[in-house]
């Protein structure tokens, strides 16, 4: 990105020196066009995503960065700058912002605010909720096609946000699916090491209902699929006896949620708690998940010897 950004700066004074006026305008007009194009992106996995297509033609600004909780994020003045000034605003959809539709109103943007998610498979969730909230599952990047799904909708929001890097975008778009097409492969070679009766997984909150649909493993959580419910002891103890009947060994707290339940329920059951998944965002620097790709590898590496037990 610094490259590109620089070398108009070095051209300039040359173009200046040796060319007319008339020309020395239409020389410029290409540099203007390499300026990064501002996009906002609402949450850290969409963030990556969005970089892997965009390149340097791009400058991501991510709002709810690594290890936080876009379910109950609470915007600050410089994300409503961030979206003034974007042309072009990346959200998840399927009500996983519920913050988001009043910041974009109050930032008064230009830009173009585009679903990712738009034209996945929602998965609805089965009954449990009792709060009267929209119970469609946001959480669809957990299914590594749906990821697919959103790299071809940012492809198609930066071609229209940016018609000159429209091959770029395709030509990014296509390799990052080619990856995570094989990524996709790995994970059902992974999973199909583990038994069908074994595969059961306890985690903080409802993130991984794609993951689990898409690869075969069923998820349970005391927590639902936003972090702003509260588990009910019922809950709790319905877990702790399941996790006794069926000897689960699989137990997980997440990056973004407080591990303070499931620290407890693992305590009661009499099992450890393997470790923490990334669901809802990317891990800071150094930590093993900072792409989606690093994320999805570091979650079915601990997943896969957990639920076998080893
Ligand atoms: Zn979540």
């Amino acid at each position: 990105m610094q490259r590109r950004s620089l070398l108009p700066l070095l051209l300039a004074p040359l173009a200046a020196g040796a060319l007319p006026r008339p020309l020395l305008a239409q020389t410029q007009a290409p540099a203007a066009a390499t300026t990064p194009l501002p996009v906002v992106a609402s949450f850290s996995i969409l963030g990556d995503l969005a970089a892997q297509v965009g390149g340097s033609r791009i400058a991501v600004r991510t709002l709810v960065g690594p290890d936080g909780d876009a379910h109950t994020y609470q915007p600050r003045p410089s994300d409503a700058a961030a979206i003034r000034e974007a042309r072009l605003v990346l959200r998840n959809g399927l009500n996983f912002e519920p913050w988001l539709d009043r910041l974009i109103r109050s930032a008064g943007t230009k830009a173009q605010v585009v679903t990712a998610a738009e034209g996945v498979a929602t998965r609805r969730m089965t009954g449990e909720d009792g709060h009267g909230h929209d119970s469609t599952d946001p959480h669809a990047w957990q299914n590594i096609a749906n990821a697919r799904i959103y790299l071809r909708n940012i492809a198609a929001a930066l071609a229209a946000a940016d018609p000159e890097g429209a091959e770029t975008y395709r030509a990014n778009a296509s390799s990052a699916d080619s990856r995570l097409a094989a990524l996709d492969e790995w994970v059902r070679a992974q999973v199909a090491t583990v038994p069908a009766e074994r595969r059961i997984v306890i985690t903080s909150h409802d993130a991984f209902g794609y993951f689990g649909a898409a690869y075969g493993i069923t998820f349970e959580a005391p927590q639902g699929m936003s972090t702003e419910s509260e588990p009910s002891a019922a809950q709790v103890a319905a877990l702790i006896r399941q996790v006794r009947a069926r000897h689960v060994t699989a137990v997980f707290v997440e990056n973004m949620t407080n591990p303070a339940t499931l620290d407890r329920l693992a305590k009661d059951a009499g099992v450890t708690v393997r470790g923490e998944l990334f669901s809802d965002a990317l891990s800071r620097p150094g930590e093993g998940a900072e792409t989606y790709e690093a994320m999805m590898r570091h979650n079915v590496g601990l997943l896969v010897p957990a639920m076998r037990g080893g």
